[in-house]
C-alpha cells in the first residue's frame, strides 16, 4: 500500500474506531480494513471467527468500484460518460440497476439528487485539493446546463445506457457506496453470518445486531469536529445509516470560505440550506445513500417532508447547531449531552 494511503487509513481508523460502539472481549470476531472506493472500508463479523468470509466481499467492492468509477478510463461509467450524444452502451446489471435506482431517486427528489451531476462535480473538483478557486460563474452555468437525470435512456430489455447530448457525464458517487453495501451484505448472508458491520467510509450497513437481543450502537459524527466526540449514538439491528456533511469534502478559497462536495444541480453551487450534516436511517443502503445527498439539497423542511412520504428517519444537524431526529428515530437515539454547542430538539 502507498504510504501516503497507509498514513490516510490509520488517522481514519482512529476516527471511525470510536464511533461504533461495539465489543465484548470473550466473543469471536473477525474484522479487516482497506483502503478502497477512496475511503477506508472496514468489515467486522461477529461470532465468527473465520477471516477468509473477508476475502470475496473485498473482492466483490474492487469489482463494483471499477464499474462504477466515473474517474476510472475503463469504467462502464466512463464508456457511459464517452459516448453522450454518439451512442448507447451496453452495461453489466448491476451497472444498470444503480443507474436505475438513481434515477428513481432524482424523479422522487424533483431533481436534488441527480446523477447526471458529473459536469460540475468535474468542474468544481471539491476534495482533490484543501485550497481552490471558485469557478466563474459562466462555466457554472455551462455545467449545469449539462446535468438533467431526465436526459438518461434506459433500455432494461437490452441493459443500456444512453446520455441524450454531448457533454453530459454520469457521477454516482452519491449512491454507489449505498449499493455496494447492499451488496456485501447480502454476500455475507449468503455464507451464512448473522451478525456483522460493514462501514464503507462512514456508510455503514448492519446485518443483524450485536447479538441476537442486543442491538448495535454506532456514534453520528459531531461534524463541527470529526475528532471529537459523537454528537449521539444510534441503537439499532439490520438496517444502513449514511450521512452526508458539508465537512466530508471541500476546499476553501483565498478568503477562507469552504465549498463542500454537495452540489446542488439548481443552482451549480454547493447546496447552501441550512444544513452541516444528514443522517439517514433505512433497511437498504442504496436508497438511504440517495436519500441523504438530496436530504442535504432539500434542506430540512423539504427533506423532512419527503421522508415522511416515504416513511423513511434521519437525524438532521443545522447550520445554527441544532440536531433534530424524525419521530420513528427518537426513540433509537441516545444524545451525547457532552457534545460542545449543541441544543436537542425531537421533531414530532
Ligand atoms: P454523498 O457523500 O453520498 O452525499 O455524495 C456526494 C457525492 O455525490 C459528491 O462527492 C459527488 O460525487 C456527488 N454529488 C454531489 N452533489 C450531487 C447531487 N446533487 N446529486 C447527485 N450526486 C451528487
Ligand atoms: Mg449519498
Amino acid at each position: 500500500m502507498h504510504a501516503k494511503r497507509q498514513i490516510i487509513l490509520m488517522l481514519i481508523l482512529l476516527l471511525i474506531y470510536p464511533t461504533l460502539l461495539t465489543g465484548c472481549a470473550s466473543e469471536k470476531v473477525a474484522t479487516r480494513s482497506d483502503f478502497v472506493l477512496d475511503t477506508v472500508v472496514t468489515i467486522t463479523l461477529y461470532g465468527t471467527d473465520n477471516s477468509d468470509l473477508l476475502t470475496a466481499p473485498f473482492e466483490k467492492i474492487r469489482e463494483l468500484n471499477d464499474k462504477f468509477d466515473a474517474f476510472s478510463e475503463n469504467s462502464e461509467i466512463a464508456q457511459i460518460n464517452a459516448a453522450a450524444g454518439k451512442e448507447k452502451v451496453t452495461v453489466s446489471q448491476e451497472t444498470f440497476d444503480l443507474i436505475a435506482l438513481g434515477i428513481e431517486y432524482g424523479e422522487k427528489t424533483q431533481g436534488a439528487l441527480d446523477i447526471t451531476i458529473g459536469p460540475l462535480v468535474t468542474l468544481w473538483n471539491i476534495g482533490e485539493k484543501r485550497t481552490g478557486t471558485v469557478p466563474s460563474a459562466e462555466d457554472i452555468e455551462s455545467a449545469r446546463q449539462k446535468v438533467d437525470y431526465r436526459k438518461v435512456q434506459l433500455d432494461k430489455e437490452n441493459r443500456t445506457v444512453y446520455l441524450e447530448e454531448e457533454g453530459m457525464a454520469l457521477n454516482l458517487g452519491a449512491v454507489a457506496k449505498g449499493y455496494i453495501g447492499d451488496r456485501v451484505k447480502e454476500m455475507l448472508t449468503e455464507e451464512g453470518v448473522t451478525s456483522a458491520i460493514i462501514n464503507l467510509g462512514g456508510n455503514v450497513v448492519l446485518l443483524g445486531g450485536h447479538t441476537k437481543r442486543q442491538p448495535f450502537q454506532v456514534g453520528i459524527e459531531n461534524p463541527l469536529d470529526t475528532s471529537s466526540e459523537n454528537i449521539g449514538v444510534l441503537s439499532v439491528r439490520d438496517c444502513s445509516i449514511v450521512t452526508s456533511g458539508d465537512y466530508e469534502r471541500y476546499f476553501t478559497d483565498a478568503s477562507g470560505k469552504r465549498y463542500h462536495h454537495i452540489i446542488d444541480p439548481a443552482t451549480g453551487y454547493p447546496a447552501d440550506t441550512g444544513l452541516h450534516q444528514v443522517t439517514v436511517i433505512d433497511d437498504q443502503s442504496a436508497r438511504a445513500d440517495a436519500l441523504s445527498t438530496a436530504c442535504f439539497v432539500l434542506g430540512k423542511d423539504r427533506a423532512e417532508a419527503l421522508l415522511k412520504d416515504l416513511g423513511v428517519d434521519a437525524v438532521f444537524v443545522t447550520t445554527d447547531n441544532q440536531i433534530i431526529v424524525t419521530e420513528g428515530a427518537a426513540d433509537k437515539f441516545t444524545f451525547n449531552s457532552t457534545a460542545e454547542n449543541a441544543m436537542y430538539e425531537v421533531e414530532q
